[in-house]
This record gives C-alpha cells, structure tokens and sequence, in this order.
C-alpha cells in the first residue's frame, strides 16, 4: 500500500489529465520568448493577479532570488520576517549571490511583521548604514493566512520610506481560496509576487514572479545569469495552466481535510493541535511522545515532519479517507512510546 504522505504538498504528482495538457503543449524556445504555451501562461496570470507582466521560473527558491537581486544592488538591505522562507529555506542566497544584507524582523503569532516595526527598522539615509530597498513578506505563513491589513500597514510604511515590496507567495492560492478575495486583491499591495504552481496547485515544476514589465525585464536577465532560462518549456507550463484552471478552488477541499485532521486529534494526550488555517495541521508532541513518532508514523504507513513540532499538510493526493485513517494511526502512535 502506497504511504499517505503528509510531509509537503510538493510530493502530489501530476495527474493523467495533467499529464495530457503537458504532451499536447505547443512549444518553442522559451529564451528566445519562442514558446507559446509559456508566453500563454504568464499573460493568463499576470492578468488575473493584476500585475504588468509575470516570468516562469524552474523554482519559488530561484523566483525569490531573482527578485532580491532585481531589487538589491550589492549592500543594499532586505527587510524579512525571521520566520520567512527566504530568510531560512533559500540557502542564504542573497547573499551568497547578490551580497544583499538580510535584516531580520520578528514576526507576529499571526505571521504578521508590524508596520512600526518595520518603520523603526528601515535604516537612515547616512553612509554608516546598509541602504534599506525592500521589504519580503510571507503569505501563506505555515499555512497561516496573513492578516490582509496587517500586510498593507506594513506595505504603506515601506512605500513612504521609498522601498519596494515583495510577497513570498509560495501559497498564495490557499491565502485566496481561504479569504475569498481575488488574487488581484490580496496581491495589491506588492510591488512583485513569487507563486508556486508546484505545491498544492500540483503541477511537477514551476513558479511564476510578477511585477511591472521594466522589473521583469530585470528579473529575465538574473534568471538567465542563475541558469534558469529554459528550452522548449511550454511542457512545464502547460502544467501550470492547468493548475490555475483545474487546482485552484480544489484547494478549499485541502482544507477541510486539515481541519478534520486537526479535529480528530483534539485531545489525544501528548498531542496539542495548533489552529489550523489552510491545509496544515501542526501538532505539539510532548517530550515523552516525541522520540521516535514520526518514524513510529512512518512505519504504519503515515508520513509527516518534524519531532517536537510536526506537521501534516494536505494536498490533491490525500482524501478524505485518507485523513481518517491516519487520524486513528496517529491516535495509537501517540499511546506508545519508544523505549
Ligand atoms: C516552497 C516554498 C518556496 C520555494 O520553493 P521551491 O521548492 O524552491 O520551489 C518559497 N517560499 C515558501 C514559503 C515555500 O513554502
């Protein structure tokens, strides 16, 4: 039997429909701007996120990056949240890549960065100090929905102080599914925008960035100078078409799996369950549940990550179903304990 894998929503694989869209696509070459299928996906979303233009890339990791250094020249400084993906996940690629100087906010229980914390970091205009040109956030944040007007308070702030803003949108589509809004809404305040069509939207590979056409226009040269200019790439976008098309609402179904994931773990002694949001479910192992319980999990045929804080995320390959099962493994994993 195949595992119920609940380590990430990267691990869903394409479906066969998906698949087809993928051996049907038109194709050129995409550094040439050759490939209609590519050309096709950024303008469907550039549109329908309310931005000038938008840029497929092979990763969210190397879309971020190649905003950064669009953003940044060498020893200019990026505002982001201590908890952000950019600031821990990438590698420390900013400045590995593009010595850009990371400063790091704390960010609040509900994934914000308050805006007056942002104000009082922005580093004065004097040639002691690290010039401050953007501020990153997050959105969804461990599948926590960031509060719309908590991201535009600190958006404003940034403005007046003449830096850029940038949302690391991994999971994006969960934030609009979740809230309701259009993309366009909640991408407003954002001078660009990193979307993963790789996690829950399902598709194999890809993300798109989008900005004005002169910041992509940048943004095209960093990909190429990152090793990110594709081929005859139209087969990885078509993918991505297809997950706006088909993916998006399905998200919603994602959801309601985590929340009766969570709902069947309420109580279970040694486990806390953290409020879940979107499509993950965090759980607070206690130290004598913890050795041992993700590997205990594993060995029934329930994957997930983490140790003293775990996680379940929950994507198109896991049902209903699914959730149930695993809700009573992890129940008895619980009872026992690694000796
Ligand atoms: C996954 C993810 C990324 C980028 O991921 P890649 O694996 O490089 O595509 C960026 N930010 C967040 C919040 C993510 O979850």
């Amino acid at each position: 039997m195949r595992p119920i894998d609940f380590r990430s929503d990267t691990v869903t694989r394409p479906s066969p429909a998906m698949r087809r869209a993928m051996a049907d696509a038109e194709v050129g070459d995409d550094v040439w701007g050759d490939d209609p299928t590519v050309s096709k996906l950024q303008a469907v979303a550039a549109e329908r996120f309310g931005f000038e233009a938008s840029l497929f890339f092979p990763s969210g990791t190397q879309s971020n990056l190649a905003a950064m250094l669009t953003w940044c020249q060498r020893g200019d400084e990026v505002l982001l949240g201590v908890e952000a993906h950019t600031f821990i996940h990438e590698g420390g690629g900013a400045a590995a890549l593009g010595s850009i100087h990371s400063h790091a906010l704390q960010n609040e229980a509900d994934g914000s960065i308050d805006a007056a914390l942002v104000a009082r970091s922005i580093k004065p205009k004097d040639f002691h100090f690290a010039r401050t040109r953007l501020l990153a956030l997050e959105n969804t944040l461990d599948g926590k929905v960031v509060p719309q007007a908590k991201l535009e308070a600190a958006c404003v702030v940034a403005k007046q102080h003449g830096l850029n803003t940038h949302l690391d949108g991994a999971r994006f589509m969960n934030a609009v599914v979740k809230t309701g809004q259009s993309a366009a809404a909640l991408a407003k305040p954002f001078d660009s925008l990193s979307l993963c069509l790789s996690k829950g939207l399902g598709a194999p590979v890809g993300s798109l960035l989008f900005g004005s056409r002169d910041f992509i226009e940048g943004a095209r040269r960093w990909r190429k100078v990152l090793g990110g200019g594709m081929r005859q790439v139209g087969i990885l976008a078509a993918a991505g078409l297809y997950a706006l098309e088909h993916n998006v609402e399905r998200l919603a179904e994602d959801h309601a799996n985590a929340a009766r994931l969570g709902a069947l773990l309420e109580g279970v002694d040694g486990l806390t369950v953290q409020p879940v949001q979107t499509n993950m479910v965090w759980l607070e192992v206690s130290p004598r549940v913890a050795p041992g319980f993700v590997q205990r999990l594993a060995s029934r045929g329930v994957l997930a990550s983490g140790e003293a804080r775990v996680r379940f995320v929950t994507h198109l390959d896991v049902s209903r179903a699914d959730v149930e099962h695993a809700a009573t493994v992890i129940r008895e994993c619980a009872s026992e304990t690694s000796r």
